[in-house]
């Protein structure tokens, strides 16, 4: 991957995030709260930076994994923080380790598993279900 693609990639993903957040502040009372806290400046919703284990991040997460949008946030900003800070594991399959290809990527930026891997992946969710 080139510089301009995980640019364009970059974007993608801060795009996303802008709007998954706007679909959460209209259905979600506690957070639209949290918003105003905020001065209701979306793209000055914390993105954290740091490590788990931080009181503030665990709370985040509790409270963005209760909706499927707010999911999406939160691994939009697990890609993110890939991107930033291991640039080189952005974009590669978090199972095999290929590289996951830009079309892919394109299409969903905060995809963490390669093509066949995901297949996998659901093949044995369906022989669980
Ligand atoms: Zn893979």
């Amino acid at each position: 991957m080139d510089e301009k693609q995980r640019a364009h990639l970059e974007k993608r993903l801060l795009e996303e995030r802008e709007r998954m957040l706007r679909t959460l502040a209209k259905f979600d009372e506690n957070f639209k709260i949290a918003m105003e806290e905020n001065d209701g400046d979306l793209t000055n919703y914390p993105f954290h930076m740091a490590d788990e284990g931080t009181d503030t991040l665990e709370r985040e997460k509790d409270f963005l994994l209760a909706s499927k949008e707010g999911r999406q946030v939160y691994w939009i900003d697990d890609a993110l923080r890939t991107l930033y800070k291991e640039p080189d594991k952005y974009g590669k399959c978090q199972e095999c380790g290929d590289e996951i290809g830009f079309e892919r990527l394109d299409l969903v930026p905060w995809v963490r598993l390669c093509v066949h891997c995901q297949r996998r992946q659901e093949d044995r969710m369906e022989q669980a279900a």
